[in-house]
Parts: structure tokens; C-alpha cells; sequence
């Protein structure tokens, strides 16, 4: 798509966002693929409708507060990214373009809130924790919180799970490989049984799981709100604990590999670049690296049924 972005006015991502932005041909192969187009049916809700708002934003043709609802209600789920023959990186547009969105947009007492709750409690599992026994408390009250506030506070379990580190070293001598694993902020603290299950898995199947103190939330959540310094803050500390000395980086949550996955987008034109793009060669989700190293069968004792639910993040990164 031929467009006008002033490029240097928006920095180190202002010739991501014109290339990607350039490389739509406006073919409309995306829409079917995109869950917001199918359930709404609506151009301005569909990839190439995103990405046409969004050129217009930065041109300065539209106001930014114009096309915030549309890529608000855009989930990242980046279903168009494989359905698109021009090869367009829809992930890194959303991304850049989201920093540029926050700077610009005007935001609701409400959208407030959930800002400071993405940037200053949800990423550390202390303050996070001390959050859940408040809205516990609070809970009777919640008709006087938004509409929004009142259905997290209902979702709010009733108990804190117990939270305990399983050691689990490989089951035998024969370590088919060494893995730093991700504990995630959000996760760990709602449902932290999922990492010891991931220890667990690890283990039987020989892979020795490398211990990262101070490891930080992978910075998704802001990084996806726009709040880009918050996140760039986040990255920074993973990628000075995390070692590049392993096999893999693993993730047992799709959004943080996805979102780890774009840490050389964040840090484009900084001094970490090359950092980034090492950490993000090795960010790999569980389930991809299990399929690579082939996983042992597991010996159930009873059939069980289950399902699996195919995350559209895996398959787009
Ligand atoms: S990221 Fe998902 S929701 Fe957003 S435009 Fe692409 S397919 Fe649609
Ligand atoms: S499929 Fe790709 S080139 Fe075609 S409209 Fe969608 S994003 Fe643009």
C-alpha cells in the first residue's frame, strides 16, 4: 500500500511500521482468518481494515483516538499472519503501532486503572498476590466498581493455590538436553501447579532444567497494552538472567513466547539488539520443543479423554 509516514517522526520502529504498512497489497486474503472480522463482520475489524487505520493514523489523517477502538478490540492473535501471501508482519505493525497509540490517544479514568494494574501490579507475583486478597475483601462491594473491575472480581479464586518449587532433575544420567524455563508472573501465582507439571514433564523426558534467578514477567501484557518502556523494562532484566548457554528458553504459556518472541522488535536500533534476536532464537514453547525432542509416551494407568486446545500463538511462532 503506497503511503506518506513521516518514518523519522516515530523513531526506531517508524521504518518497521512503513515497510510492513508498504507490503500490504490489500488482497483481503486475511479476512477469513481473522476471529473479530468473523464475528463482526466489519472491514474496520478486520486485518486489512487495521492496517489501513493505522496508516492513516500515522499519516495524520485520522486522530489516533479515531482508530483506538479498532485496534483495541484486534487480539493479537496473529491468525492473519500465515494467511497473508505478501508476507506482511502484522505481529510487529500491532506492536509498534500500539507504542505510537498510547502516546497519542486520550484514555478513560478506566483505561487508567488498567494500565497502572498492567504496568505496576500484574508483572510481580507479590504486589499481584496482595492484589487477589484485597479484591477477596473487597468482593461485597464490587457494585460500586465498572462494570469490567466487578467481572474480574467474581473470576477472583477463592483460595491462593500453594506454591511450592519441585526439584526435578532428569531421570537419568543420558540429559538429552538443558532448558532455562520461564516461571511467568500471572500464571504462577493463579495456577501454579501448570510449572510443576512442566518440571515434571521435563524430567521424565531427560532434559535438565537450568535454574534463572531474578527472571522477571516476559513484559506481553505491556507490551500489548503499548505501554513499550514498561515492557523494554521487563525484557531487559530476562535477557541479563536468562542464559544463552542452553538448549532452549521454554514457555509454557503461548502469549509470553509470543510475546518473547518479539523482544528484537523492542529493542530495535538499541545496543541489545543482538541480544534479543540470540534470546529469541532460543524462545521456544513447551510443546514445540517436546515435539522436536520427541516425546516419551505416557504410561496412563486408566484411558483418559482430553482436549487440546491448538494455540494460535504456537502456530505463529
Ligand atoms: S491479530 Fe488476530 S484479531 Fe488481530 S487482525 Fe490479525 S487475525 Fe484479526
Ligand atoms: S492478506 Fe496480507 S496483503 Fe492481503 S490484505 Fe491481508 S495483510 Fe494485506
Amino acid at each position: 500500500m503506497q503511503h506518506q509516514i513521516p518514518v523519522e517522526k516515530y523513531g526506531s520502529t517508524g521504518e518497521i511500521m512503513s515497510s510492513q504498512v508498504k507490503a500490504c497489497v490489500h488482497c483481503g486474503f486475511c479476512l477469513a482468518s481473522c476471529p473479530t472480522y468473523q464475528e463482526l463482520g466489519e472491514e474496520m475489524d478486520s486485518p486489512r481494515g487495521r492496517i489501513y487505520l493505522m496508516k492513516e493514523a500515522l499519516e495524520g489523517n485520522s486522530s489516533f483516538n479515531q482508530v483506538a477502538p479498532y485496534v483495541d478490540r484486534c487480539l493479537g492473535c496473529l491468525a492473519c499472519v500465515p494467511a497473508c501471501p505478501s508476507g506482511v508482519q502484522y505481529g510487529e505493525l500491532l506492536v509498534a503501532f500500539r507504542e505510537q497509540l498510547e502516546k497519542n490517544r486520550s484514555q478513560t479514568f478506566h483505561q487508567k486503572v488498567i494500565r497502572f494494574m498492567v504496568r505496576h501490579v500484574l508483572p510481580f507475583p507479590g504486589r499481584f498476590k496482595l492484589a487477589l486478597q484485597l479484591g477477596r475483601r473487597t468482593r461485597p462491594l464490587g457494585f460500586l466498581v465498572p462494570r469490567q473491575q466487578r467481572k474480574m472480581l467474581e473470576l477472583l479464586p477463592e483460595q491462593e493455590p500453594a506454591r511450592r518449587i519441585e526439584a526435578s532433575p532428569p531421570r537419568s544420567e543420558a540429559v538429552r538436553a538443558r532448558v532455562a524455563l520461564l516461571n511467568g508472573c500471572v500464571q504462577d501465582v493463579l495456577a501454579p501447579e501448570i510449572n510443576r507439571a512442566t518440571r515434571r514433564v521435563l524430567a521424565v523426558n531427560n532434559v535438565g532444567i537450568v535454574p534463572v534467578d531474578g527472571q522477571s514477567c516476559c513484559g506481553a501484557l505491556a507490551m500489548h497494552c503499548g505501554e513499550t518502556a514498561s515492557a523494554r523494562q521487563l525484557a531487559s532484566n530476562n535477557l541479563n538472567c536468562f542464559p544463552a548457554d542452553v538448549d532452549a528458553i521454554l514457555t509454557n504459556t503461548a502469549g509470553c513466547g509470543s510475546g518473547m518472541k518479539e523482544y528484537p522488535l523492542l529493542f530495535a536500533g538499541t545496543d541489545r539488539h543482538t541480544d534479543a534476536i540470540v534470546f529469541n532464537l532460543l524462545d521456544q514453547d513447551i510443546s514445540t520443543f517436546l515435539c522436536l525432542i520427541e516425546i516419551k509416551p505416557l504410561s496412563l494407568i486408566t484411558r483418559v479423554l482430553v482436549a487440546y486446545h491448538d494455540t494460535c500463538h504456537v502456530d505463529n511462532t
